[in-house]
């Protein structure tokens, strides 16, 4: 696939000072765009400490590097910073920035891990669980009531970049997974007719 388009609005945007989150989201977008190179969903967080320095930088790797379930930028993030920084700060006083609104596995994740603030630059209208927080079980209801979930303060035409990078292979890499499914199942099928 061709990306090239994508990459010169990337390279051409200038954080917008106007937009708090507009420098770190640049950052996101560029791994979201180099997870996406990678054949990956393009995807990137980012860790802030509480200065509001970058702590830990992530990108989606559930394809390029032999599939992995869990492998959305946000887990291996937060794998990183329990197994590293936990002793240092307390997960309370960070912040979590995501090109994408975060799925039902890792808005789980971030409510049991207590990163204090999460921001999301995109809607995810057919795959986000931060939008539909309500439909969580009350005792994930409670704990994530001591969390603060944002859309992240960033220009409109970031938005849309960070947007037009996840999108770039959702449609491709969903339908795979799709398939690889379907054709298990017809397997399955099949051995149990006999
Ligand atoms: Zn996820």
């Amino acid at each position: 696939m061709d990306f090239s388009h994508i990459e010169e609005r990337l390279s051409a945007y200038k954080p917008d000072p106007e937009f708090r989150d507009d420098a770190v989201g640049l950052q996101c977008c560029q791994l979201a765009f180099s997870a996406l190179k990678n054949g990956d969903y393009g995807v990137g967080a980012i860790l802030l400490d509480p200065d509001g320095a970058p702590l830990i930088f992530s990108q989606n790797a559930v394809f390029s590097d032999g599939f992995c379930s869990s492998g959305h930028a946000e887990m291996k993030l937060l794998d990183l910073y329990e197994a590293s920084y936990r002793s240092k700060y307390e997960p309370d006083e960070l912040k979590l920035v995501v090109s994408l609104e975060p799925c039902p596995m890792c808005l789980s994740r971030l409510i049991l891990s207590g990163i204090g603030i999460i921001k999301y630059m995109v809607d995810d209208a057919v795959g986000g669980m931060v939008n539909r927080i309500d439909h969580m079980p009350p005792a994930w209801r409670n704990l994530a009531s001591l969390q603060s979930f944002y859309r992240a303060h960033i220009s409109s035409d970031l938005k849309l970049l960070a947007k037009d990078i996840a999108q770039a292979r959702m449609p491709e890499l969903r339908a795979k997974l799709m398939n690889e499914r379907v054709g298990q199942h017809e397997f399955e099928v099949v051995f149990d007719s006999h």
